[in-house]
């Protein structure tokens, strides 16, 4: 049944399967009964660094808690320096890999280092992914705006090309998160993205634990509605989408 989408709605994701958001972000977010996207590759070096990166098992464990696991490509490759094929393989491998540990088969898909194309929206639409997330651009410029970027509008936003709304980093603190928030209301809905809490291995996507924390407690104190991405789905149906 067809819900609008009520304002303070928030969807929470988290790239590149690092370890920290298994150990610190995950259980805080399950002790605030929050809902999150975590969105797995076997590219950087998850497969290398199991003390940075988590194991499979551990992927499997977050979606025994209720998190969505969610496709982010085999070897995090750019998608506009692929064929079709070879995106398909990659996208095809990380679905293997969920099979293989038991984990709820991905329904959505995130564009690796916020590149998208119109022949990569083709294999995701051809796949059947609900929903694939991009990064801030074209609309804003990750350099210049530090991690601001639009909110998710599905009247006029294809569903595979979600937006980051707010993508987390070093440079982007409380100003920009409350930002972000302000955006969820008239139909919109707020997207944010993080990596590490900590990230080591990529310090331009770092987000300190105290300072998540506090995000974390914003949202609850004040009420969001915080959601993984297939939890917009429900407000989706019927709804007016040009994409
Ligand atoms: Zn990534």
């Amino acid at each position: 049944m067809f819900m609008p989408i009520p304002d303070g709605l928030i969807v929470l994701t988290f790239d590149d399967g690092v370890k920290s958001q298994f150990t610190f972000a995950a259980p805080l977010l399950k002790s605030l009964g929050f809902e999150a996207t975590f969105y797995i590759t076997e590219g950087l070096n998850f497969l290398t660094d199991k003390s940075r990166y988590m194991t499979w098992d551990e992927v499997a464990e977050l979606d025994k808690m209720g998190f969505e696991i969610g496709n982010h490509t085999r070897a995090h490759a750019s998608v506009a320096k692929q064929t079709p094929d070879e995106l398909r393989s990659d996208i095809d491998h990380i679905d293997r890999r969920c099979e293989e540990y038991g984990i709820t088969r991905p329904v959505t898909f995130c564009y690796p280092g916020y590149v998208h194309t119109p022949e990569a929206v083709a294999v995701n639409r051809e796949r059947g992914f609900t929903f694939a997330r991009r990064g801030t651009a074209p609309e804003f410029s990750y350099d210049s705006e530090g991690g601001r970027g639009p909110a998710y509008d599905p009247s006029s936003h294809d569903p595979l090309l979600v937006p980051t709304t707010g993508a987390s980093g070093p440079h982007w603190g409380m100003d920009d998160f409350k930002w972000a928030l302000d955006q969820a209301r008239d139909g919109r809905v707020t997207v944010l993205t993080f990596h590490g809490v900590p990230d080591l291995d990529h310090p331009w996507v770092h987000t300190d634990p105290n300072v998540f924390e506090g995000y974390v407690r914003h949202l609850h104190d004040n009420g969001y509605q915080v959601v993984s991405i297939s939890g917009c789905s429900t407000h989706l149906e019927g709804a007016d989408r040009t994409g």
